[in-house]
């Protein structure tokens, strides 16, 4: 497939040298690993001193293919500490980095996001129910905040192939209403926030991709690596190479958003999932379109259900018209499904064929493309939130609530209870311990009944199917609503991964071809993504056995990878001496879905350079 046409990358700045600028005298020199560091810190945890050590090193995973090299020789690295470090620059992480400023301007907080620039990595619907904005800036309306379109018009549809029934608005349940609510981009009010952020004393470092845990000797997190540049493809330090900083905190916040792959690890040493049902996944693809201004209608927003994808998996659409006669138009497939010769990709772009939705394009012109998966898992699904060190924001944990598909509002309030947690915990002069108060606010308070109110929508959509999801969780989510439940709780049962079944129990699926004017191919697509990875670097998608996908998935699942991913980046290449599995890295738009959806969880995805991946404009 190779690759598609791509703006060129920003340039990088070098962040160490930008970094040491910015904070001066705050940077300590640590030495390399072969004799491991102890550093003390101020901590109510054992002996809290850090140590380069194994533990480090097989964090990038030391199962997978070419990360030998790369773990060969721990680099010396600089280090730096702060009151709070936070992973990602979304709703969650500056919310808390904000939140934390207001309690106390003293407080030091660093916050570190692998895109270019803060948004780069942003993609949501999304509209925006503003009660955790509320909460954090109270003001925000005169504040040049970038909200200004409300919702005027919901609209909720049943497609079929040729046609469509609108649901009437009553029967939907009250939830569902997005009165008072703004069609936003994200990535917008990102960039706003970490203004804000910034304004308040926040350090905001984008370009910084956070690749590894800093382990306490005690076992806690007390830190994180940032910022490792110029590794060769085989993992050895190339002729620039950068071993990037310890970035060292109290407590670390990780709101790295869906399927975080820091976070991931912290879920799996301090087992946060334990007695939980199994996170789940959709995976949201959403283009942005400039409309024939007659059929804008500034402010609507449709969501739609059924056609195409009926019986062979769940999921739907939405449609938001924002302001400048633009529309985003999206389409989330639940990562649930059974047939591995699904393609999501192209059930969006034949979506877009549907006579309701093609005829609202129609001489319209598609201006961007991306992807990302969503969490799904909701309430019974949510690990415990903190562990020894810091706390797990927003969608690091999966707050999304699934039949709004809203997630932003709690998102910010997570990172708004963790930040008060935080500050009480240091302002009694504690550091490094579990946050339980963050835990119990995040299930006790706002979120949890957010959650909890619509905690069976899921379960019965994907035991049941959509009609018995309409009827039967539509009337839990009305009795939820009045405060009680006739099903009590539903679990998920399978993983994602494990609801992959076998090729020879399902038929091929036929998909048309794009046609260039509504529909595209995925290459055409990811240039609309402006994604860039220099190819001078590792890959950043590593196969815990590189056997795996054509000695197993090929003959059992037909090698799925091939079609589940968003930007074609997985290939199967018939070579003469026999098939070859290709990674065409490159093009990947990091929306997580191999690393969820593989079905041996053989794929593991973990941060490139920072500043690579998508460069989204307003998503
Ligand atoms: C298609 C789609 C539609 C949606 N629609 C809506 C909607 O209409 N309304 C709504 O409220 N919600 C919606 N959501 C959900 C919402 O987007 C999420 O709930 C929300 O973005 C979660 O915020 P977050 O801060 O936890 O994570 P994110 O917004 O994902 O932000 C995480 C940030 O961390 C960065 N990061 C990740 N890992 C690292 C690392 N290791 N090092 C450095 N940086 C890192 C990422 O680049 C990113 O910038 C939608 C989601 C999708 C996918
Ligand atoms: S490689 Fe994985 S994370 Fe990257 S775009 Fe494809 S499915 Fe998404």
């Amino acid at each position: 497939m190779g690759r598609p046409e791509v703006k060129p990358a920003p340039e990088r700045p070098r962040r160490r040298e930008a970094m040491r600028d910015r904070v001066g005298a705050r940077a300590i020199v640590v030495r390399a690993a072969s004799g491991s560091v102890a550093r003390g810190r101020n901590c109510a945890c054992a002996a809290h001193a850090i140590a380069i050590g194994p533990e480090q090193e097989s964090q990038q995973g030391s199962d997978m293919t070419d990360t030998a090299s790369q773990i060969q020789d721990k680099p010396e690295r600089e280090a730096m500490e702060y009151d709070v470090v936070i992973v990602g620059a979304g709703p969650a992480g500056l919310s808390a980095a904000i939140r934390l400023k207001q309690l106390d301007p003293e407080i030091s907080v660093v916050v570190l996001e692998k895109g270019s620039e803060v948004g780069a990595h942003i993609l949501s619907g999304a509209v925006l129910d503003p009660c955790g904005l509320d909460r954090l800036l109270p003001d925000w309306r005169e504040m040049g905040a970038p909200i200004t379109v409300p919702v005027r018009e919901d609209r909720f549809y049943m497609l079929g192939e040729g046609g469509s029934v609108r649901i009437p608005n009553i029967a939907m349940p009250p939830l569902m209403n997005n009165h008072g609510n703004y069609i936003v981009s994200l990535g917008n009010v990102c960039r706003w926030m970490a203004e804000k952020a910034e304004e308040l004393g926040v350090e905001v470092f984008p370009g910084m991709s956070c690749s590894e845990i800093v382990w306490g000797e005690d076992g806690c997190v007390a830190g994180v690596v940032a910022g490792e540049f110029g590794r060769n493809p085989d993992g050895t330090p190339g002729p620039g190479y950068e071993p990037g900083m310890e970035l060292l905190g109290k407590y670390v916040f990780l709101g790295e958003g869906v399927r975080g792959s820091l976070s991931k690890q912290v879920i799996e040493r301090f087992a946060l999932s334990e007695g939980r049902e199994p996170q789940k996944y959709g995976l949201g693809m959403k283009e942005i379109w400039e409309i024939d201004p007659a059929k804008h209608s500034e402010g609507r927003v449709v969501h739609t259900m059924g056609w195409p994808l009926e019986k062979n998996a769940g999921g739907g659409s939405f449609i938001y018209h924002l302001d400048n006669n633009q529309v985003y138009v999206g389409f989330v497939v639940h990562l649930g499904y059974a047939n591995p010769y699904l393609r999501p990709y192209q059930e969006f772009q034949r979506f877009k064929h549907h006579p309701m939705v093609a005829e609202l394009l129609k001489g319209g012109k598609r201006v961007a493309y991306g992807a990302r998966a969503i969490t799904e898992g909701g309430w019974q699904s949510l690990p415990k939130t903190a562990f020894p060190g810091g706390a797990l924001l927003g969608c690091a944990a999966g707050m999304v609530n699934v039949p709004r598909i809203k997630g932003n509002h709690n998102a910010m309030l997570s990172g708004i209870h963790a930040a008060e947690a935080a500050h009480e915990a240091m302002s009694a002069g504690r550091t490094g311990d579990v946050l339980e108060s963050y835990d119990a606010a995040v299930r006790e308070g706002a979120i949890g009944r957010d959650l909890k109110k619509v905690r069976n929508v899921k379960p019965i959509w994907s035991r049941w199917g959509l009609t018995a999801s309409m009827a039967l969780g539509g009337f839990d989510m009305w009795t939820n609503t009045l405060g009680f439940s006739l099903l009590g709780t539903l679990g998920h049962g399978k993983s994602d991964a494990e609801a992959t079944e076998p090729a020879k129990d399902h038929a091929e699926i036929v998909y048309p071809k794009p046609d260039g004017v509504l529909s595209f191919d995925r290459l055409t697509s990811v240039s609309f993504s402006g994604t860039n990875h220099e190819e001078s670097q590792p890959c950043h998608l590593k196969l815990k056995d590189p056997s795996i996908p054509i000695d197993r998935n090929l003959p059992v699942y037909a090698e799925p990878a091939q079609r589940y991913c968003p930007a074609g980046v997985y290939e199967v290449v018939e070579k003469d001496d026999g098939p070859e599995f290709v990674i065409n890295f490159q093009n990947c738009v990091h929306c997580k879905t191999c690393d969820i959806k593989d079905p041996s969880q053989n794929i593991v995805w973990t941060v490139p350079q920072g500043g690579d991946g998508p460069n989204y404009p307003n998503m």
